[in-house]
């Protein structure tokens, strides 16, 4: 039996997907970047070897990240699913693949099996994260609020909205505020 891998539209793999988009965005926009660096963030989502990137992959890549990011930074609801349509628009009809029996089936909304990784990578996160806000009502991530920061990340928390990437981030935040309002060590 062929693993589920990459299996559409459950919300355990939407959220898995929607991860996999952000580590992509973090790889891509927020460290320096490499070929190694990108093809790891894929190798840890379940990607498969043999995996070559190119230099042209990268630079395409990027710029499919800057088209994902401002769903992340979108003000509301509303404004995500205006730029989650947008980039929907250009993907391609559902249609079931199992990659020749390698994979179990699941859905795919890039042109073809063969489809430049870019245009996989935009269309299945922008289907995921399609999932999550449909499932929420919400925005489904958002972007660091510490301005050392500004990663985007995926919320699917039933509690209050999510502020930061990483509890890296929370902490070194809280730490900071309490030295501003002058409670920090003297
Ligand atoms: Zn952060």
């Amino acid at each position: 039996m062929p693993e589920p891998a990459g299996e559409f539209l459950s919300g355990r793999t939407a959220r898995a997907t929607a991860r996999r988009a952000v580590d992509l965005i973090g790889a891509l926009l927020f460290e320096e970047t490499s070929a190694e660096s990108v093809r790891q963030v894929l190798l840890s989502h379940g990607e498969r070897e043999p995996l070559e990137l190119a230099a042209a992959d990268i630079v395409r890549l990027r710029a499919t990240a800057r088209e994902l990011l401002p769903v992340f930074g979108a003000a509301g609801a509303d404004e995500a699913a205006r730029v989650l349509n947008s980039l929907l628009a250009r993907a391609c009809p559902p249609r079931l693949t199992s990659h020749g029996g390698s994979h179990a089936w699941h859905l795919h909304v890039d042109s073809t099996d063969d489809a430049p990784m870019d245009e996989w990578i935009l269309t299945s996160s922008s289907l995921a994260l399609a999932v999550l806000l449909a499932e929420r009502q919400q925005v489904p991530g958002g972007l660091c609020a510490s301005p050392r920061c500004g990663r985007p990340f995926v919320d699917t928390g039933s509690g209050g909205p999510r502020r930061y990437c990483s509890a890296r981030c929370a902490t070194r935040e809280r730490v900071a505020a309490h030295r501003r309002e002058g409670g920090g060590p003297r």
